[in-house]
C-alpha cells in the first residue's frame, strides 16, 4: 500500500517538531509490521526557521518547503513569502495536511486545505475561533475531515466514540451527538491558580511562561495562564461538535490527567486520562481510527489517582474565561475579534509592554467596542481581525501618551 502522504504546516514550532517524532516513530512500526501504513512528509511550511525548515527536509526528504518569512537563507526552491503555506497546500498533493501555524496567520492555508476536501488534523485553534462559520460548513462542502490535534479535543472526541449507536465521530460534526448533555473540558488553571488577583494582574513574562504541566509556545503558554485558552477550546468545540455554548464547560484539573469528559443523558461521565503529552493527541490523529503504541509515557493510574483534583475556574480572577460564551451567541465576526484582540494584547505582554492583567482589559474593550458583522467570506474575518488589533494598538498608544 503506497505510504501516507503528510504535509504539515508550523513544521517548525511545538506541534511541527513532535509531528514529525511521531512520524519517524510510526514509520519504525510500520518498518517492524505494528502498523499498516507509512507516512511520507511530502511538504513543509514554516515561519522563519529557514535553519530548522532545512534540516528537516533533509531528514524526511522533503522537496516541497515554505517559508513565509523570507530572511536571505531561505532553501532553495522554497516557496517564500505571507502566502507561502497556503500555496503550499494548494500546489502538492497529499492526504492529510497537519495545521499548526499559530494564530490566525493560519487561517488562509487551513482554509485552504478544508476546501480541497483534505484530512486536516487541527492544532491551529485560532482557525475556527476566528472563522468557524467558514471552514465548517466549507468541511462538510469537501468532505474535509477536522480530526482535532487540541488535547481536550481528541479527548473529547474519543469519549463520544463511547456511544456507539451514533456511529463513527468524525468531525466536523454537523449536529450535536444525540445522547449528550453535556461536555466538559479541564483546564490546568496555570501558573496562576492559586494566586491572589492582584498579583496576578502583575505577573511577568517569566512567571506566566511557567506552565505547570504542559510544555508548549509561548502564545499558548500565556493564553493557559490567563484562561483565554480555555475560552478559545470551547469556542473550537463548539464548531467542531455542533454543540450549543450551554452544553460545554470547563473545569480546573491541575494535574492535566483528566483532559476532557463527556456527560450522557443516562447519567454516565466518560473521561479520557493520558499524560500530558501532545504527541498523544498528535498520533490519534494521524492513525484514526486504529490504535498502536505511542511515545506517550504508560498511565499508572494507582501512582496519579490519590492526587487527581476538579475544582470551579475563578471567573472573577479570570475574565477572559466567560467570553467564549458571548462569543458563541454573538456569531459572526466576534470570534475574530475575540482573537486578533487576544494575539496582539498577548504579544505586547510579551514583548514586556504591558503587564499582564492588561490582556483581559485590553481584550474586553476591543470586544466591547467593535461590533460584530455577518461572516461570509475570509476577507471579512480578516477585516475583523485587522480592525480589533489596530483597537488593541490605539489603547496601547493613549496609554503611552498618557504616561
Ligand atoms: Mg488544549
Amino acid at each position: 500500500m503506497p505510504p501516507t502522504r503528510l504535509l504539515i504546516l508550523g513544521s517548525t514550532g511545538s506541534i511541527g517538531t513532535q509531528t514529525l517524532e511521531v512520524v519517524a516513530h510510526l514509520n519504525a512500526l510500520h518498518a517492524g509490521g505494528l502498523f499498516h501504513t507509512a507516512f511520507e512528509v511530502v511538504g513543509l511550511a514554516a515561519g522563519r526557521g529557514a535553519a530548522l525548515l532545512r534540516e528537516q527536509a533533509g531528514r524526511f526528504g522533503v522537496k516541497h518547503l515554505a517559508l513565509s518569512e523570507a530572511n536571505g537563507n531561505s532553501p532553495s526552491g522554497a516557496i517564500v513569502g505571507p502566502d507561502a503555506a497556503e500555496r503550499l497546500v494548494r500546489e502538492v498533493e497529499c492526504d492529510i495536511v497537519l495545521a499548526s501555524i499559530v494564530g490566525s496567520a493560519g487561517l488562509p492555508a487551513t482554509l485552504a486545505a478544508v476546501e480541497l476536501g483534505r484530512v486536516v488534523a487541527l492544532a491551529n485553534k485560532e482557525t475556527l475561533v476566528a472563522a468557524g462559520a467558514l471552514v465548517v460548513p466549507a468541511a462538510h462542502k469537501s468532505g474535509a475531515k477536522l480530526l482535532p490535534v487540541d488535547s481536550e479535543h481528541a479527548a473529547v472526541w474519543q469519549c463520544l466514540q463511547a456511544s456507539p449507536g451514533n456511529g463513527p465521530v468524525v468531525p466536523a460534526l454537523k449536529e450535536a451527538p444525540a445522547g449528550v448533555k453535556k461536555v466538559t473540558l479541564t483546564a490546568s488553571g496555570g501558573p496562576f491558580r492559586t494566586w491572589e488577583k492582584p498579583r496576578v494582574q502583575n505577573a511577568t513574562r517569566a512567571e506566566a511562561l511557567k506552565h505547570p504541566t504542559w510544555s508548549m509556545g509561548e502564545k499558548v503558554t500565556i493564553d493557559s495562564a490567563s484562561l483565554m485558552n480555555k475560552a478559545l477550546e470551547i469556542i473550537e468545540a463548539h464548531w467542531l461538535f455542533a454543540l450549543p455554548a450551554e452544553m460545554i464547560d470547563a473545569v480546573v484539573h491541575p494535574q492535566s490527567i483528566a483532559h476532557a469528559m463527556v456527560e450522557f443523558d443516562d447519567g454516565s461521565v466518560v473521561a479520557q486520562l493520558a499524560h500530558p503529552d501532545m504527541r498523544g493527541p498528535i498520533q490519534q490523529s494521524l492513525t484514526f481510527p486504529h490504535r498502536v503504541p505511542s511515545l506517550v509515557k504508560p498511565l499508572d493510574i494507582a501512582d496519579v489517582a490519590t492526587a487527581l483534583q476538579f475544582e470551579p475556574p475563578d471567573r472573577d480572577k479570570f475574565p477572559l474565561l466567560d467570553l467564549a460564551g458571548r462569543v458563541i451567541r454573538a456569531q459572526g465576526t466576534s470570534g475574530a475579534i475575540l482573537n486578533g484582540a487576544n494575539e496582539e494584547a498577548v504579544y505586547a505582554f510579551l514583548r514586556g509592554e504591558i503587564r499582564f492583567g492588561r490582556i483581559a482589559e485590553l481584550v474586553i474593550d476591543a470586544l466591547d467596542a467593535i461590533a460584530p458583522s455577518p461572516l461570509h467570506a475570509l476577507d471579512e474575518a480578516q477585516a475583523a481581525d485587522r480592525l480589533a488589533r489596530a483597537h488593541v494598538r490605539e489603547s496601547l498608544r493613549r496609554a503611552v501618551v498618557r504616561a
